[in-house]
């Protein structure tokens, strides 16, 4: 192509030494190229190394092979052009809107009425006008994560990324900055050139990006390059919105090809045995299915209303939402729990049937719940001891994330009556189960 990418990375791969020396290979063969008037999307699973890929383009950190250009000259420091927003970005609790925004300007030397000058127009432009000697305890979660916008937006980045900027707000709070967002975006009135935008919702790709780089995990690459055609304002509910993302999805969640089991190669994102698994107890997990099956939401929930119900935090309930999409119980999209038609049966079920089903779908798309079944199946003895997968599961994750993903599995394994597990001596082993 003719004209210089306003970014370019090409065979990127990033390693992390692990304590014992060997090495945690996080990203693999990554190549991007970004183009004025894009929004990239970065789609992936929690750990497929997104923000990894978002700090080496920020210049914050240096990748272990390949290549990384801004407008076509290596990136070897965060460069002048390119600004960040996180998820849950630091604000000052003791500064004013207009000081914290002004605070992205702090490293340029300007002269002072130019950085008022920015600093307001940006203030106005992501909609917080008159706010600007507010602190930050008197705004609402939205708000305050405009500032985090306009700081960025203040020192007219080029490119801006975006680390699921919009992830820690409520459903509502969410599409209503997205929406602002696109608008100002659509009608070119941000000054910036391109964004990359990394996040784990379907929805939200296919809603702001005109392309998807859907990425697997272990080592994190890229999967699959989704161009999206559809024109802005896009409406959720279009049917060709729909089948995006129902491909997307099917995409994301399909299980690794029948007898590659037990290789590291795991050809789709998010289901190889590197997930990190988060420990939601049965209880839990049945309650969820409990309550969505009951009148009045009988089958689908928005999950805010289902949290205050439930009298939960939405946080707390995320892991509990994800992990029954995960053993597809159910599926969350767009703020809304469905259930399947297991997760339903489920809901009706003796206990005996709900261990029945708690098993298959454990075994069917949890693959370290399937490969520890497997080796304890192999095993003459029928044991096989904790290291044995907290060392396998060390190469793909950190050392606390291994002993969280391997309480989860005891639990769900216990319930599910797939393996027994002997907290004393840390073996696992097939006393009991079917
Ligand atoms: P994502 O943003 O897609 O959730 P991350 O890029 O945060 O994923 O992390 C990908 C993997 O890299 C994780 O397994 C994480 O533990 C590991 N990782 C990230 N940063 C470091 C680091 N500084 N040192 C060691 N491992 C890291
Ligand atoms: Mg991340």
């Amino acid at each position: 192509m003719s004209v210089t990418a306003l970014l370019a990375v090409s065979g990127v791969r990033k390693a992390f030494q692990k304590p014992d020396g060997g090495e945690h290979l996080v990203l693999d063969g990554v190549d991007l190229r970004l183009d004025e008037g894009q929004i990239v999307g970065l789609l992936g699973r929690s750990g497929s190394g997104k923000s990894t890929l978002l700090r080496l383009i920020a210049g914050l950190s240096q990748p272990s092979a390949g290549r990384l250009a801004y407008l076509g000259k290596p990136i070897e420091g965060p460069p002048a052009g390119v600004a960040m927003v996180f998820q849950s970005f630091a604000i000052f609790p003791w500064l004013t809107v207009y000081q914290n925004v002004a605070l992205g300007l702090e490293a340029q030397r300007l002269p002072h009425a130019e950085i008022r000058k920015r600093s307001l127009a940006a203030i106005d432009m992501i909609g917080l006008d008159g706010f600007e000697s507010a602190y930050p305890r008197e705004l609402s979660g939205g708000m305050r994560q405009r500032i985090g916008f306009a700081r960025a937006l203040v020192v007219h980045p080029n490119i801006l990324l975006m680390d699921e900027p919009f992830s820690a707000l409520d459903v509502l709070t969410a599409e209503t900055l997205r929406t602002d967002f696109l608008d100002l975006w659509c009608e070119g009135r941000m000054p910036i050139k391109g964004v990359i935008l990394v996040t784990h919702n379907i929805e939200e790709a296919v809603l702001m990006c005109d392309r998807i780089l859907v990425f697997g995990s272990n080592p994190g690459r890229i999967l699959n390059e989704i161009e999206v055609k559809l024109p802005q304002p896009r409406d959720r509910l279009d049917p060709s919105f729909r089948e995006l993302v129902e491909r997307i999805y099917v995409e994301m969640t399909a299980r690794p090809v029948a007898g590659a089991a037990g290789g590291r190669a795991e050809r789709f994102p998010g289901t190889g045995i590197g997930t990190v698994l988060t420990h939601v107890s049965s209880n839990l997990l049945s309650g969820l299915l409990e309550r969505v099956a009951a009148p009045p939401f009988n089958g689908v929930a928005d999950l805010p209303k289902i949290a205050s119900d439930l009298q939960m935090e939405i946080d707390e309930l995320f892991p509990v939402a994800e992990t029954l999409q995960m053993m597809r119980f159910a599926e969350v999209e767009g703020g809304d729990i469905r259930l399947m038609d297991i997760g339903l049966a489920f809901a009706h079920a003796t206990l005996d049937e709900r261990k029945r089903m708690f098993l298959r779908q454990l075994l069917n798309y949890i693959p370290l719940a399937a490969h520890i079944r497997r080796v304890l199946d192999e095993r003459a003895s029928h044991k096989a001891p904790k290291s044995r997968f907290s060392d396998e599961l060390e190469d793909f994750m950190s050392e606390e994330a291994a002993a969280q993903t391997l309480r989860a599995i005891v639990s769900w394994g216990r319930y599910a009556e797939a393996f027994a597990y002997d907290n004393e001596n840390a073996v696992f082993s097939l006393e009991n189960p079917s």
